[in-house]
């Protein structure tokens, strides 16, 4: 109870070494949605930063960005866009590649998802090396919309995600840093 709602939420976080590739620590956002108080705590997070914004709607990021996303977009009484993995959305389509460690990968979004002048809130769970969500905003951006806050449960500061997302003019809120 003496917690922070930061180090409450950090603490429902579980680390898995070396998965899905050796050197990678997993940040496991699972026992944080399996435990009711504390997934209350984080999306409560998110609705208080952006209740008084009125964002015209929340993108969400493929998969756990749904998750935390669409509950978010609902506490606020707004839509909520997925972007989701290459080959996913049925109707027409924008998307961005962009480079992994190995190979790449590319997002997609429906081109009706968001109208020119929206002002839109885009989620994940988590910032790595920020090229899921700087993908995210460049196709908010080609469709007109402005991307006002790109929020994160987590932010791994050291890979430079963040950083660079901020130089590219995102302004961003996440809850959590790891090392
Ligand atoms: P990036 O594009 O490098 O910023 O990676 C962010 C995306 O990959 C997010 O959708 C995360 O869910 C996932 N991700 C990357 N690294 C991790 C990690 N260490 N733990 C959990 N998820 C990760």
């Amino acid at each position: 109870d003496a917690l922070s709602p930061a180090d409450y939420i950090r603490s429902h976080i579980r680390t898995v070494p070396h998965w899905p590739a050796p050197g990678v620590m997993f940040r496991d956002i699972t026992p944080l949605l399996a435990n009711p108080r504390v997934f209350r705590v984080l999306i409560d997070q998110f609705v208080h930063r952006y209740f008084d914004v009125k964002p015209a709607a929340i993108a969400g990021l493929d998969a756990r960005g749904f998750i935390i996303g669409s509950v978010v977009a609902y506490e606020l009484n707004v839509g909520f866009v997925p972007i989701r993995k290459k080959g996913k959305l049925p109707f027409t389509t924008v998307e961005e590649t962009y480079e992994l460690e190995y190979g790449s990968a590319t997002v997609e979004m429906h081109t009706d998802a968001v109208k020119p002048g929206d002002r839109v809130v885009l989620i994940d769970d988590l910032i790595a090396t920020g090229g899921t969500m700087m993908a995210g905003k460049k196709l908010l951006e080609r469709l007109g919309a402005e991307v006002i806050e790109g929020a994160a449960i987590v932010d791994l500061p050291e890979l430079g995600g963040s950083n660079k997302l901020r130089d590219a003019g995102l302004p961003l809120f996440t809850l959590v840093n790891f090392a």
